[in-house]
């Protein structure tokens, strides 16, 4: 696939082909077509992924030098926006269009005066409105919006300031929404300012059809033993399970190593070098249970994985999809099984209220408690009781309705 054959603008390849990107990511595929084309663009994509180019070969067709401000694109950061706005520039250089970015924390004067010679502003939400505020920006020439990271903007609370922006943009233009996740408030956003949004996403091989999601009931010193057991006897492929922490991830692969089961742990304390060794390891199916925190969850790219354990349910909701993600790809069948005691409950729900996700309960079978042979060496706290060993605090909560769907406290993230 060529940049040429998306259907980029000739001065926009110029400046690629000098930048020597050999061939569009998967997002520049995906949306580059219909954002030419001028349609509404919903991607789910993350940071990296070359979502700049994806909305800036819209933006650099549409504009002309000195027609006013003709896009505007909000971030969630002042980071984002000078990142941006330099590759908008070095996109955009023989177009001759100029990019400014427009954020808090500095002197406001030079930016009004910038403002009125600008084609397109790549800026923080609060700082705008209060240009909209004094009347030193005009927006009434958008013709492209693009709400980039849309998740983290609502979730650093801009929500009021960003629809009070879109409400300054003419109607009559067309609107970009990128974004690592598309939880409710995002989907709600975009149903109100969007037209007939097509939706895209970089990793669209994960079939939600295709994936089985359920959860069960287990006391805290039974869950490692429900673990060894379901993964004796589930049918699996490649298996990752996941941990919030190193101290677990290598508590829960040690433990496995010590019960017979091909496991590895990796984290963000291993050194690259290991990690790779570990990660070749298991592309190569030599190894089939790999124990991960969340920074294996990202950005990596592997076949074959049949089940996604959560050992942890993770604090953010959002690394839940991450997590999930990993499996279901490719057209083939996927399942994420979730192994839930009581302290997991509160992260749980909350994925329950923030994604639409189809989960079941399972009944918890008859399981003999397997030993634990490895502690951490480093901890002194970590008594038998702790992960799994220790005296059975009584039956299980045996729960029938499952976790509630909400009235639950709020993380602050
Ligand atoms: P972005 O996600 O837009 O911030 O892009 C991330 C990085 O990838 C930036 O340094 C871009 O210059 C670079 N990039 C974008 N598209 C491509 C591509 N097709 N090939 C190689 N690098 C790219």
């Amino acid at each position: 696939m060529s940049f040429r054959s998306l259907g980029i603008c000739e001065p926009v390849l110029k400046a690629i082909e000098e930048e020597k990107f050999e061939k569009p990511s998967s997002i520049q595929i995906k949306t580059i077509p219909l954002v030419v084309k001028g349609k509404d663009v919903i991607a789910e994509s993350s940071t990296g992924s070359g979502k700049t180019l994806a909305f800036g070969s819209g933006i650099i067709q549409r504009a002309e030098r000195g027609k006013g401000i003709q896009a505007l694109v909000l971030t969630p950061t002042r980071e984002l926006a000078e990142q941006e706005t330099r590759a908008l520039r070095m996109f955009s250089r023989y177009k001759h269009l100029e990019v400014m970015s427009i954020y808090g924390g500095v002197s406001i004067n030079p930016q009004i005066e910038k403002l009125r010679t600008v084609d397109v502003v790549v800026g923080t939400p609060g700082r705008i409105l209060d240009h909209i505020g004094r009347r030193t920006i005009r927006l009434a020439d958008v013709k492209v919006m693009v709400l980039d990271e849309a998740d983290r903007m609502l979730d650093m609370g801009f929500i009021d300031d960003v629809e009070r922006i879109i409400s300054e943009c003419p109607k009559e233009r067309q609107t970009l929404l990128f974004s690592a996740t598309v939880p409710f408030e995002v989907e709600r956003l975009a149903k109100r300012y969007m037209r007939d949004p097509v939706r895209v996403s970089a990793e669209s091989q994960v079939d939600p059809r295709k994936l089985h999601q359920v959860y069960y009931d287990v006391d805290q010193g039974m869950k490692f033993s429900l673990l060894v057991h379901l993964l004796k006897h589930e049918e699996s492929g490649l298996v990752m399970v996941f941990c919030n922490s190193r101290r677990n991830t290598d508590f829960v692969a040690n433990n496995l190593k010590a019960s017979g089961v091909e496991a590895e742990a990796i984290h963000g304390g291993l050194t690259q070098d290991r990690r790779t060794r570990i990660m070749d390891r298991f592309h190569s199916k030599s190894v089939y249970v790999l124990v991960c925190t969340d920074v294996a969850s990202r950005g990596l790219d592997i076949q074959g994985v049949s089940h996604i354990y959560n050992y942890d349910i993770p604090s953010e909701s959002k690394q839940y999809i991450h997590r999930i993600g990993r499996t279901a790809r490719a057209g083939k069948e996927g399942k994420a099984i979730n192994l839930l005691c009581p302290k997991d409950f509160e992260n749980f729900t909350r994925v329950l209220h923030d994604f639409n996700v189809d989960v079941t309960k399972e009944k918890r079978p008859y399981i003999k408690r397997a030993e634990i042979r490895w502690r951490d060496p480093s901890s002194h706290s970590s008594g038998p009781s702790r992960y799994g060993s220790g005296p059975r605090r009584g039956p299980s909560r045996g729960s029938s309705r499952g976790p509630s769907r909400g009235g639950h406290r709020r993380h602050s993230r």
